[in-house]
């Protein structure tokens, strides 16, 4: 089935977005089975786990960790992570940084934001996004490589009230982008949609939709 979900969400996909398939809580043979229909991208959202299927699995796949992260566990994804989607701080920037370097690597991220109505500790919120870009530290992170935002909508059946809110986040993005950015071409990324938005996310600007319902079915989270 994972091959069939895998095409379907595929043949929906605009030119230039691309899927990062959400294999949190699935098994190795589930993604095994996505990696033989052609799909090299993969997201995670613990840092065990992610590890774990790694080196299980062919080298030339892109592991992408789309999880809160806590500092203490980045030194673990360091060697191979391709992108991290949700840096939210810049103590956690610094330690990215820090373990980049001592691989020799330029970790690719995305920095989280908060847009949706939904209370959460998780993301920058515009105002601390553009304060800490303002004041300008994460310039001398030479081994973090800022490409992008990142963003998620409420968690609601009301597709208005989620399109404004991914409008927003593009709104976002492209002030952040030509303000800060405007000579720096690895920054874009808009990381936005998932299984129940990715539709909507398209339409407002996303680059990058994470999807793993629809692809490999609902999470056991008793399993794994
Ligand atoms: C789990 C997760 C997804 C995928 O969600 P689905 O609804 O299963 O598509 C996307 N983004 C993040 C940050 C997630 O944690």
């Amino acid at each position: 089935m994972v091959k069939e979900n895998l095409h379907k969400v595929l043949s929906t996909i605009k030119p230039g977005v691309r899927l990062v398939a959400v294999s949190k809580f699935h098994p190795v043979e589930a993604l095994k089975e996505a990696y033989d229909g052609g799909q090299r991208l993969f997201g995670e959202s613990h840092v065990q786990e992610m590890v774990e299927k790694e080196a299980q699995l062919p080298k030339d796949i892109e592991w992408h960790f789309i999880g809160h992260l806590q500092t203490n566990k980045v030194k673990y994804m360091a060697p191979f992570v391709s992108l991290i989607h949700a840096v939210d701080s810049l103590k956690l920037m610094r330690e990215i940084d820090k373990q980049a370097a001592r691989c020799g690597r330029v970790i690719n991220c995305l920095l989280q934001v908060h847009i949706a109505k939904e209370e959460t500790k998780f993301g920058f919120s515009p105002e601390e996004l553009n304060q800490m870009l303002e004041e300008g530290e994460w310039k001398e992170l030479k081994n973090v490589r800022i490409c992008g935002l990142m963003c998620m909508a409420t968690n609601t059946d009301d597709e208005c009230q989620v399109e404004k809110e991914f409008m927003y986040a593009h709104g976002i993005y492209e002030e952040i982008k030509n303000r800060y950015f405007h000579d720096d071409d690895s920054f874009k990324e808009l990381s936005m949609g998932m299984s129940g938005d990715y539709m909507i996310a398209q339409r407002c600007g996303s680059t990058m939709i994470r999807v793993g319902t629809m692809i490999f079915g609902e999470r056991d989270y008793a399993k794994v």
